[in-house]
Parts: structure tokens; sequence; C-alpha cells
């Protein structure tokens, strides 16, 4: 479908098509009523099925509905701003790079359909008279607690009418309160809607801190981007050593130049940190936006973000499908993280698809990391990424020093899974004041449940996984598909009684360890499925900070971009486990996670140690690791992933077959890949490029069951510049699967389970 120039008329009696957001690819034909005319971008209220729904429109129509079936346009959003050619065009690229339905793409960016909504017009308040006198009048007889009103009363004081919630929000006091205030005539009703929001203002900022002259450097060429077009800069720098401040920098410019700035960041519900970081420079909150946030603050969120009154968003993947105005920057803070990836829905690469979503706006984008991913190394090689460097840690502060601990060589008792080495410094750092973390990454007691009398292990009945076992919750649990069960007394297979045993270790069993071996310290556990909320993670957070906590111990939660300045010891109970398995990227993983928890050691005065446990003393990670030496490390990777055609040196997709029937999904896999074959000679007739891509499978993927389905998998693999996207549609898309049976397409696949 063309779009039709800029945004030309659309005049009545015309068809269009209109993008809805629901699962289908192309845009529907809708008329033009009489009396109307749209632009491409506006949103319309289409008739659709029995309901009705908004839509955007999105071009030229396809003509394929007869004229006496196609339906008119009920009426278009007044009150919602058209969406932009650029973000119409980044959705139909996404949609293009991703195989997904476009329509699914839309739905990404209106994530809740109330946003469509026009507001309703909710009565705004004042404060009546001589608030504060009257408040402490009736204090004496049923209106009990002042400072809230108190708060009411000086908010309202320059006499700008507002919405009972916004007096709630603004004045920091409950609903029932404005509720109370109102009844009590403290509040008086005005004829009016609702006010804007203030706008932050930027004059009384605080004083940034004075930037090192390293920083300066780094901040100078991330500022020489800025309203130059699309570019990408990578922000280089060890952990500690300033890249937040620095491209702080870079969004305070964009600010003075009127522009939106968006920040992405992994776990943006653990970022309470960054949140106080930010507000205590700019002096406001910025918008946050991750899945955790409400209904009603998506949509006020979704619609400041449009209307350009909302300066810096700050959230997680799907923050990149928010409609801005005037975006002038995107930020991807630790940029190689792999939760960048969605893995469900509309499978994309957040961080690939923020360069993609800047370059459609033409602005700068800035990836940051520690440990930069090879497929951004291999971008800055290309000279395709700018690469902006930060050689050494702020201040006084250095970079811990790595000791490797070789577990074949302790000994260790059954159920003990801290080396002697590893105590006895857990034991001096505790005894010094100073504090610790112990690094475990799999939630649970253990991994594994096993009959001691006939080895029955427990499975869960949905997945290929065992059930892991959760002593806190006294549960058996599917980290999988959420299964759980109480833990049996007796085996189902022998059944024999209390003979069923915890085997392995798991974060739960090293918290239980770290507590024998230091009855009187304070030791507290940060697991996702313990600190479940933004609040409880920021209680723990905090009590780390002001030295409350002497040892957390913790799965990757605890190694996310937390600053602790007290601490000196990270302990690492299983250094080697992200090792395992046929990951294509098991070594840069493992070799980025352990850097990054590293890294939140010594990060002020104190000098900070790593203790690793491994099995694997000599593996390239580990050497690296203890000889700070990343560049060696990833050139070694490079020279792995080139030698076998792999990303980035060559693609790869893969296509994962899933239903709730075995035989069905095996024979549609094995067609899928026969009528490519067949296909295959109409490819190689010169449509494409000249290589035929290799395909591998299909096999039962290694989670052949996932949450009850069975699943197959199909990889594809081909060169670098291999039309990927054409070949998979024209192979995919033609060959509809039965009803039973649903096709996944992951282009440039993550996770090979
Ligand atoms: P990174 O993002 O590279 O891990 P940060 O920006 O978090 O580094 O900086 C590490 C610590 O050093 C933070 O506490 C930060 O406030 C402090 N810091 C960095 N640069 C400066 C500066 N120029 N002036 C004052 N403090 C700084
Ligand atoms: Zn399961």
């Amino acid at each position: 479908m063309s779009e039709p120039n800029g945004r030309e008329i659309i005049k009545a009696g015309r068809r269009v098509g209109v993008l809805l957001p629901l699962v289908f690819r192309d845009a529907f034909d809708y008329r033009v009523p009489d009396g109307m005319e749209v632009k491409a971008g506006d949103w319309v209220r289409v008739p659709f099925g029995r309901k009705s729904m908004w839509g955007v429109v999105w071009g030229e129509a396809l003509g394929e509905v007869e004229e006496n079936k196609l339906k008119s346009i009920e009426r278009m959003a007044a009150h919602l701003l058209p969406m932009t050619q650029k973000m119409r065009a980044f959705i139909d690229w996404v949609a293009w790079y991703t195989l997904a339905p476009r329509g699914m793409v839309l739905k990404m960016s209106v994530p809740v359909p109330e946003a469509l909504e026009p507001p309703k017009v909710e009565p705004c308040y004042v404060a009546a008279g001589n608030m504060r006198g009257q408040m402490a009048e009736r204090e004496t007889t049923h209106i009990k607690s002042t400072p809230a009103r108190l708060r009411i009363a000086s908010y309202l004081s320059d006499g700008v009418p507002r919405t009972a919630r916004e007096i709630s929000a603004q004045a920091k006091v409950s609903a029932n309160i404005v509720r109370e205030c109102i009844k009590a005539g403290g509040l008086v009703q005005v004829e009016g809607i609702a006010s804007l929001p203030v706008l932050p203002s930027l004059a009384p900022l605080p004083a940034p801190p004075a930037l090192s002259p390293d920083q300066q450097a780094a901040a100078a060429l991330l500022s020489a981007k800025l309203g130059a077009g699309f570019s990408v800069s990578v922000l280089d720098g060890v952990t500690g050593s300033g890249k937040t401040e620095v491209y702080f920098d870079a969004i305070a410019h964009i600010l003075e130049r009127g522009g939106q700035a968006l920040v992405m960041l992994p776990e943006i519900a653990l970022s309470v940190q960054w949140l106080s970081r930010f507000r205590a420079r700019f002096g406001f909150v910025p918008v946050v936006w991750h899945s955790g946030i409400g209904t009603a603050a998506r949509r006020e969120a979704w619609r400041k973000v449009a209307s350009g009154e909302a300066r810096v968003v700050v959230g997680a993947r799907s923050a990149l499908f928010m409609p801005f105005s005037k975006l002038g920057l995107i930020v991807v803070d630790e940029e190689h993280d792999a939760s960048y990836k969605q893995e469900d829905g509309v499978i994309y690469h957040a961080r690939d698809m923020a360069v993609a979503r800047a370059r459609h706006e033409k602005i700068p984008a800035i990836l940051v990391s520690a440990t930069p991913s090879l497929e951004t190394e291999f971008n800055i090689s290309q000279k395709r990424y700018a690469h902006v460097h930060l050689p050494s840690r702020f201040g006084e502060a250095e970079m811990p020093r790595v000791l490797l601990i070789d577990m074949r060589k302790e000994k260790l008792p059954s159920g003990s899974w801290l080396s002697q080495p590893l105590k006895a410094a857990l034991l001096a750092t505790v005894t010094k004041g100073q504090q610790a973390m112990l690094f475990m990454n799999r939630r649970g007691y253990a991994p594994l449940m096993l009959c001691r009398t006939c080895g029955h292990r427990f499975q869960c009945p949905h997945c290929t996984a065992f059930l892991v076992l959760h002593r806190a919750r006294g549960r058996l649990m599917c980290h999988h598909c959420g299964y759980e069960c109480a833990v049996p007394k007796a085996c189902p297979d022998c059944s024999h009684e209390n003979t069923v045993i915890p085997y392995g270790p798991g974060v739960e069993r090293i918290l239980e360890e770290a507590r024998a071996l230091l009855p009187d310290a304070r030791i507290e556990v940060m697991t996702s499925d313990l600190i479940d909320t933004p609040a409880k993670a920021e209680q723990l957070v905090m009590a780390m900070i002001e030295g409350k906590i002497d040892v957390l111990v913790g799965t990757q939660m605890i190694a996310k971009g937390h600053h602790f300045a007290g601490l000196a010891l990270v302990g690492v109970m299983d250094a080697d486990m992200g090792l395992a398995g046929g990951d294509l990227r098991a070594g840069e993983r493992t070799y980025q996670l352990l850097h990054q928890l590293s890294g939140r050691a010594g990060r002020e005065k104190a000098k900070g140690e790593v203790w690793l446990q491994t099995y694997m003393p000599e593996h390239p990670v580990m050497q690296a690791l203890l000889a700070g030496d990343r560049d060696c490390f990833m050139a070694l990777e490079a020279d792995m992933r080139q030698q076998a055609d792999m990303p980035p040196y060559g693609k790869l997709a893969a296509v994962i077959i899933e239903g709730r029937n075995e035989r069905e999904v095996a024979e549609f896999a094995r067609m899928l890949v026969r009528a490519q074959h067949k296909g295959n000679t109409l490819v190689a007739s010169g449509a494409y490029q000249d290589h035929t891509p290799l395909i591998l499978g299909p096999a039962p993927a290694p989670m052949s069951l996932l949450r009850g389905k069975y699943r197959y998998r199909i990889l594809i693999k081909a060169t670098r510049n291999f039309a990927l996207q054409e070949w998979l549609s024209t192979w995919l898309l033609a060959r509809k699967p039965p009803a039973s049976i649903r096709v996944k397409i992951d282009v440039e696949p993550y996770s090979f389970l």
C-alpha cells in the first residue's frame, strides 16, 4: 500500500485504508462519508463486525471490498493528534522486519484503548475564600489532621481550577480527603475544564555536576549529534565511569531545544535510584512507562507524550511505540541486556527497534553499556555506530579485584555451597562493617526434587522442565508456566514416604547457608518472586544504601545498576551456570552478567573484591574477568561467531510451530520445510540474492513441551546480505496453519529454548 504524498486530503466518497489495532496484516477499506475529509494519520472511528473501534487512516485502499459491502467511517477523532508520518513509517518497518501483523504493531502503540476516547470533562475546583482559616476552624469539630488540607491549600494558592484527581495527586492527599473538603465547602466547583498540568519549569535547575575531562569530551561528542539527524553513538565505559551523568547532559541539551527524550532501561520497575537521580538533576519526574502502571496512568502518559507535554519518558521496551511528537533523542541504557528482547506477541529486540525509530525520526540514539553486545561492537567496527569511550571510574574509585575459586579443589560437604575462601572473605567483610552480596542465578530453594529411593524426578505436567522447590512458600513450582503444587510427603512412583529430597542449590538455600554462617548479621534476599513490587524493591534498595543490610543474597535482580557505596564484596556462587546449554550467546551473556555484577563492588572508597566460584577456571570467560580484558574476550567471541557465520556475521531466524497435538505440529513443520525445498528453485532463479539460506530442522525444540503445547523448531541461517524478510514472508505467510497450530517467527532469536 502506498502512502499518499505528504498529508494529501482524501475527500468524501473516496475509499481509504484504515489500520485497526488487531491481528491483521493490512488496513481495511472504508468510505469517507459525505461532509468528511481525512488525511493519512487521522484517527477515525469505524464499524468493525458488530462493534466499532478506533483506527488510523493508513493510506490508499486495497480495493478488495465490493462497493455495496463497503462501510463508511463513522467519525473523526477531533481529540486525538494525527499519527505522524514518521510513526506510521516506523510501524510499517517493524511489521516488515519482524513479520508481525501490522495491526499488532499498531496495537503496541495504543496499549489501552481508553487512551483513544475523548477526555471526560471533569469538574474543577478552587479553594473557597480563606480555606486555611476555614480548615483551622473546623479542625476542632470533625476534621482532624490538617497537614493534608494545608497541602491542598498551598497547591491551589495560585487560583487555577483543578480536578479532584489532580488535587489528590499533586497535593498528595487521598481522594477521600478531597471529597470531604468538597462536602465541607472548602473546595468550590467552577466552570471550565481541567487545567493542563504545568510544564516542568527548567529555569531553577540545580547546578549539574562538573564533568571530568573524559566525561566532558564524551558529552561534547554526544551533544554534537543532537539536532543533526540520525546517528547512533555507543557510550562505552566501565561501571561507575559516569555514563549516566554524561547522557543526562545530552538530555539536558535536548530539553533546552524543546525536544522530548526517551530513555530505555531494562528493569524499569527496579529503577528507583535512577528516578531519584533524575529528579535531583532535572527537578522534575519523568513519565514512567511499563506494564506495571495502571490504565489511568497509561492513558494520561500516552496523551501527554503525544501532545509533547511530557518531556522525558523512561520506560521498558514498549515505550518505543509511544506517539512522541517532538522526539529528539533516544537513550538505551544497558544496551546489551537480554531483557530487551520481547519474546511474546510481536517478537522484537527493543535496542534494535530503538535504532530503527531514531532512523525514522531522524534523531540520534545513544546506546550505553560497560559491556556492549557483539552486535553493537560489530556496528562500531563497520563505522555505522560512533564509539564514545569513558576509560576509567569516576573520582578515586578503582575497579574491583577479581579472584577465581577453583571449585574442583574445594571438597564441600553435601548441602553446602560456600567455599572456604569465600566464607573467610565474607566473615572478614562483615566484621569490618562493610557490605557483601551473594549471587545465585536461580530462584527458589532447589532446582530439582528427587526421590532417594527410586530416583523419581518431579516434572511439570505442562512443560519440559523440573519443578523447583520454593521452601519459603512450601510449594513446588514450574518457572515456565506457573504450575505449582504442594510438596508431596510420599514419592508418587514408589510410594515411599520421606524419601523426597531437594537436589542442588537455589538462592533460598544460599540464604540459609549464609544465615547459618553469620547468625548475627543482617541478611536479606532479593529475587523477583519474593520482591515482586517496585515498592518492595525500593525498600530493600534503600535499606542497602542506608547500611541496614550486611549481606544481600539474590538473583539477577541484584546485578542491575544499583549503586551501593558500602559494598565491598561480591560472591558469585555458580559463575559457570550460564555457560551450559547450546545458547549462541552463552559466553557473552555470562561475561556481561558477571562483569555487571562485579561492577557493583567498590564503587566509592572501599576497594571491591569479586569472588567467582567456578568449575572451569580456565574458561575464556573466567580468564577475561580475571584479567579485566574485555576486548580480548570479545575478539575471541567475534572470531567464533564469524567462523560459524552466526550473528552478527550472518542472519538467523527461528520458526517455532506450536500446538496441543504433537503429531499435527510435527506434520505441519515438515510440510513447511518440504514446501521450501520445492520453492527454492524459484528463489534461486534470481528474484532474490544469489544464496539460498540453510534450513535446519524441523526438530523438537529443547523445551519441546511448554504450557501444555508441543513445540517444533526450524532454524534459518543466511548470509548478511540475504533478503531474509522477503524470503520468509514468501515462504511462510502463504501457508496458513490450521487453527490448532501457531507459527511464531523470531528474526534474530535470542532464546534457543
Ligand atoms: P555509570 O553510569 O557509568 O555506572 P554513574 O553515572 O552512575 O556511572 O556514576 C558513578 C558514580 O559517580 C555516581 O554516584 C555518580 O553520581 C558519580 N559521578 C560520576 N560522574 C560525576 C561527576 N562528574 N561529578 C560528581 N559525581 C559524579
Ligand atoms: Zn510448566
